[in-house]
């Protein structure tokens, strides 16, 4: 009897063994394997970058160490899906912030299709209108989503884990000068620190030299894709960056970058990527030190 037993026993562990939900198990235990390189390491607190290509414009992708997304900007309107599928490719199930630095279409132009696609949680603005209607098509996926911009200023701290990210501009207001309101967010994470100026030129940079502490960073993000209008040596002598990213379209029409910057961030001894020849530039820091990557 006790053989019959143990016969029994061991024809369904066998059963068992290769029953449909142990090789579901197995399947699962290979998708783990598979896992993206980058939820990996997410998991492993490092803060991620990435500064998207969207040819001529802006758009870039915070993920924290916590695996909150920040969104700046969302490129220009035929560039909206690009960016969707982007974040849907990094995993991005939802945005816990979305700033759209200023109204122009090169910035906020994708923003839109990016609010309808995927569920965002808070949206920052500065408090600065424009007629044209892709600004008209942002506010209203903005109010479709229930939302209510909140005010881009100085000051001002989204509320995220494990890192610090702050408004340093705009300080003032600039009447019709769009650029010039351009909101520029400081984050920092650990020793690490990044800026990120939209299309912040000379006038703004020398509101934001009030406070020259916290512009201080190891990665700036160029503001206005290179212009000669941005990134004055006063503030890049405020900065001190290691590293710069610019975000420019490839052949564009207005000549960005400027060989005037790369010559002064040359001089500078500033490491530059550029989207228009590197494409998408991802910055990952461990909250020690930033190692960079390019995917064309
Ligand atoms: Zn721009």
């Amino acid at each position: 009897m006790k053989k019959l037993y143990i016969t029994l026993a061991l024809i369904l562990s066998v059963l068992v063994a290769c029953s449909p939900i142990s090789s579901i198990t197995t399947s699962e235990k290979e998708t783990d394997q598979t896992m993206p390189k980058l939820q990996q390491e997410q998991a492993s607190g490092t803060l991620r970058v990435y500064y998207l290509d969207v040819g001529q414009g802006d758009s870039t992708l915070i993920q924290t160490p916590k695996g909150q997304h920040i969104l700046i900007d969302g490129g220009d309107n035929h560039k909206g899906d690009e960016v969707v599928d982007y974040l849907k490719q990094l995993g991005v199930k939802s945005l816990d912030a979305i700033i759209a630095t200023h109204p122009d279409a090169d910035h906020i132009g994708g923003l839109d299709t990016v609010i309808d696609a995927i569920p965002v949680k808070s949206v920052y603005a500065p408090r600065v209108s424009h007629t044209t209607n892709t600004y008209k098509d942002f506010l209203l996926a903005v109010k479709n989503s229930g939302l209510k911009i909140k005010t881009a200023k100085v000051g001002l701290t989204l509320p995220l884990d494990g890192i610090t990210a702050e408004f340093v501009a705009p300080v003032a207001e600039y009447g019709k000068d769009l650029n010039a309101w351009s909101a520029v967010l400081r984050v920092q994470y650990g020793n690490t620190s990044f800026l990120f100026t939209g299309d912040a030129e000379a006038r703004s940079e020398k509101d934001m030299l009030k406070s020259p502490k916290l512009l201080k960073v190891d990665v700036l993000k160029v503001g206005h894709h290179g212009s000669d209008t941005s990134t004055s040596q006063d503030f890049l002598n405020a900065v001190r960056p290691t590293y710069a990213v610019i975000s420019a379209g490839k052949d564009n029409k207005y000549g960005h970058p400027k060989s005037a910057i790369i010559n002064r961030l040359k001089r500078a001894k500033v490491t530059v990527y550029r989207t228009d020849t590197q494409g998408t530039i991802t910055a990952v820091s461990d909250g020690k030190t930033i190692k960079f990557d390019t995917v064309r």
